[in-house]
């Protein structure tokens, strides 16, 4: 007898009735894999051997599975809709890995849904591709993330403003709750089915909390510390999502839905990437900001749940909770630029310290993720590396001076730079790099795309001299914009 090629186990769709429609992908002509991530295969346990196209692309139910399109709600850009839903993606089933761990298989692409809206459910494969590498680089960097299993070609055109190659992304996630997913109960009044699905998110994402007597405002909380640190760890990566709409913000603290990202070049809080994000919405340095304004969408979703007796009591508790992700987002904030600068203690003057550096080199339009690396060089007293990256040296001089004194504070030298070469990457997905790659792809030609994952998926390592992978854009690059890859 064969091997199934899942050994599923499909909480959600047992436990969430009435949050989900069964639904099956599209036939489609030739599916082939362009990518399969035969790493994440074997680490979540699964059979090589079982991997199909077929499978990976919808187009053919796998034993076990009972596939559905999620419900959900969501603010776009600040306006409710109150009903999005998996337009064009499906959950194919859960898995638990060797570890015990439980993954949601899930596909993008794979055909329209009772949520389509008008939609053609498919996707194309350049912004299949880029959320396969987006993801992979994100996850290298540490960063909670979802994550790409497959790459499929559907052969199958995918009509935009012209024909486009289709394709489908198979991906893998610690669950595809979203803030979404709760406003969609919560603006219908279905309290039941609420408390249903916080129940269900609890057990899920945090077991601890299950006999806690406050249970959904500590749920509320610790998804607004887990929020909080994946966006310190975005905007010190220099990553803009670019469409942190409440239904693309997840309860695991996972990254989920690369469309217009993108990775800054320079340090300038106001950049955005995005054709669509006309205002800045979702431009970097307002990313920690409009995480509290989600959460506190999410908030209101729980009220209800928090104290079903009494709405001001239960406001009154539930803003206390949002107060405080401004404060946990700081700190997190902070530990992660300690630990770009190589600070294994903490002093009270470092957050100057950080805040002043990432003004000088705005100023003096440095390369961001470059100019980390070569500040490792000031722990043992090289600072002619960084410097050498401004044309004009005269406010980095002053810094550094006090950067040299800051340091003379740390006990032990070699493990402060220990700690800048595990916070600082070499290799970041460029937006010229991406650019590249996804125009190979588009041509059937995936060896630059290839090469750039080689180097994302090992951020840290140390650069061989004047590789190109670590160089900033050439000067006539100009300003990127993404088109909300669809
Ligand atoms: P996004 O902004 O990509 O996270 O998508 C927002 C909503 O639009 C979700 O409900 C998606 O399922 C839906 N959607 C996006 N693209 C399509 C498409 N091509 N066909 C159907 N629904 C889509
Ligand atoms: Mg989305």
């Amino acid at each position: 007898m064969t091997k199934a090629a899942f050994a599923f186990d499909n909480s959600y769709a047992r436990d969430l009735d009435g949050l989900y429609v069964p639904w099956q992908g599209d036939q489609v002509p030739a599916p082939q894999f362009l990518k399969l991530n035969t790493g994440l295969v074997e680490a979540l346990g699964l059979d090589p051997a079982a991997m199909t196209p077929e499978i990976l692309s919808g187009a053919k139910a796998p034993e076990g599975a009972s596939p559905l399109a999620m419900a959900y709600a969501g603010h776009q850009f600040g306006g409710f809709s109150p009903q999005l839903g998996d337009g064009r993606a499906l959950l194919v089933g859960e898995i638990l890995d060797p570890q015990g761990a439980r993954w949601d298989i899930h596909l993008k692409g794979s055909g329209k849904t009772p949520f389509s809206r008008g939609g053609d459910g498919k996707a194309l494969v350049g912004p299949v591709l880029c959320e396969y590498l987006m993801g992979e680089a994100m996850h290298a960097l540490g960063v909670p993330t979802t994550r790409a299993l497959a790459a499929v070609g559907t052969g199958q055109d995918v009509m935009r403003e012209r024909p486009e190659a289709g394709a489908v992304l198979a991906r893998v996630a610690s669950s595809h709750l979203r803030v979404g997913t709760f406003q969609f109960f919560a603006a219908r009044g279905e309290v039941d089915r609420l408390r249903q699905l916080a129940d269900y998110a609890i057990a899920r994402h945090d077991p601890d909390l299950i006999a806690s007597p406050d249970k959904y405002l500590r749920f509320l909380e610790a998804v607004c510390d887990r929020q909080a640190a994946l966006i310190a760890q975005w905007v010190t990566l220099g990553f803009v999502h670019g469409v942190m709409n409440t239904d693309n913000m997840t309860i695991s603290g996972e990254t989920i839905d690369y469309g217009p990202c993108a990775f800054v070049d320079i340090y300038d809080p106001v950049a955005k990437f995005s054709s669509i994000d006309k205002q800045g919405r979702y431009a970097l340095g307002n990313q920690p900001a409009i995480g509290g304004w989600n959460l506190a969408r999410l908030a209101e979703s729980l009220l209800d749940l928090i104290n079903p007796d009494d709405s001001d009591d239960a406001i009154r508790q539930a803003t206390d909770v949002i107060n405080g992700y401004q404060a946990s987002y700081d700190a997190a904030w902070l530990g992660r630029m300690r630990a770009k600068l190589g600070l294994v203690t903490a002093q009270d003057g470092d957050q100057s310290l950080a805040e002043d550096l990432l003004t000088t080199m705005q100023g003096e339009q440095v390369d961001y993720t470059n100019l980390f690396v070569a500040l490792a060089g000031v722990t043992h007293g090289d600072t002619s590396s960084a410097r050498a990256l401004f044309v004009n040296p005269t406010a980095f001089d002053v810094w550094a001076d006090r950067y040299n004194a800051r340091l003379d504070q740390e006990p032990d030298l070699a493990a402060s730079r220990d700690r800048m070469r595990a916070a600082n990457p070499v290799y970041i997905p460029r937006n010229h790099l991406v650019e590249e790659a996804l125009s190979a792809a588009s041509t059937g030609d995936l060896s630059p795309f290839d090469g750039l994952l080689e180097r994302v998926t090992n951020p840290y390592s140390v650069a061989q001299s004047a590789d190109r992978y670590a160089q900033p854009a050439p000067s006539g690059f100009g300003n990127y914009v993404t088109y909300c890859g669809t």
